[in-house]
């Protein structure tokens, strides 16, 4: 059960080990690979911080970490990736992913029904759901009724909305491809704020891609930096790489911290 300020939650004993050994993907009808040997091991509980610069394939990658690279594209893959020991994706629910776009997963009427329908396909008795889904909203701060329209909600209210329907399936694993990309700084802030909360206060590893890196660097306990031909070329200390880098990022279009 998820409580907003729980200690560290680790639903059905899977506290979110994420292992990728020599992950090469290729779409079928492109000559060069968009990711290239991608070895990245993230123990329970790390936030990470995935940049690069536009098509440099961290969506491509965010998407092998839920598990549904095959399902969204066809391609060639060799390595692997593996979370708690499985298969991203093998067990309903056990990777949160929410997208840049406010409103993008938003499905239903009210947001109280559109957290709820997130879980219909987890095998969750019925019942159960109303409190898991009031749990989910209190966590990030959304408090109005539950039968408030999604369409009144701001985009960082939005976001926050996704978020909760990803919390809501306590997933092992939290994925979120530039959350805050279209927010103004404000319902950006707000968006990071609570991601900053939930997952600490629920010990939950997450991967996280922004280029506007200032609101997120002290969020991150790692910084990993992706070139355009999809490979890791810096992976370490936040301040440290940002150090080293600052300035090939801001010549890529990332934003760093002044
Ligand atoms: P990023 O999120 O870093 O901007 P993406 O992962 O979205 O990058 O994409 C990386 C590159 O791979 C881009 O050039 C994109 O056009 C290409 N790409 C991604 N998925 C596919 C696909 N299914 N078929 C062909 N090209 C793809
Ligand atoms: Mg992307």
């Amino acid at each position: 059960m998820l409580t907003p300020g729980d200690g560290p939650a680790v639903a059905g004993g899977h506290p979110g080990r994420v292992e990728v050994h020599d992950l090469t993907w290729r779409p079928y009808g492109r000559r060069e690979p968009v990711l290239r040997g991608i070895d990245l091991v993230v123990p329970a509980g790390q936030r990470v911080l995935l940049v690069g610069p536009s098509g440099s394939g961290k969506s491509t990658l965010l998407r092998a970490l839920a598990g549904v690279l095959e399902v969204a594209d066809s391609g060639e893959r060799s390595g692997s990736v593996d979370l708690d020991g499985a298969e991203p994706g093998a067990r309903a629910g056990a990777v949160g992913l929410v997208l840049q776009e406010p409103g993008a997963g938003v499905v239903s009427a009210t947001i109280g029904r559109d957290v709820a329908f997130g879980l219909e396909n987890t095998g969750m008795p019925r019942a159960a759901m109303p409190a898991r889904v009031a749990v989910a909203l209190a966590a990030v701060h959304l408090t109005m009724p539950q039968d408030t329209p999604t369409h009144a909600l701001s985009g960082g209210e939005q976001q926050r909305l996704a978020l909760a329907g990803a919390l809501a399936l306590e997933p092992s694993l939290l994925l979120l491809d530039e959350p805050t990309a279209m927010l103004d700084p404000d319902n950006a802030a707000s968006v990071r704020d609570v991601v900053a909360d939930v997952t600490a206060s629920r010990h939950l590893t997450t991967v996280v891609v922004e280029h506007r890196l200032g609101p997120w660097v002290d969020f991150a306990d790692r910084l990993v930096v992706l070139d355009d031909g999809g490979r890791v070329v810096a992976d370490g200390d936040p301040r440290q790489v940002l150090a080293e880098r600052s300035e090939s990022l801001a010549a890529q279009g990332i934003w760093v911290p002044g």
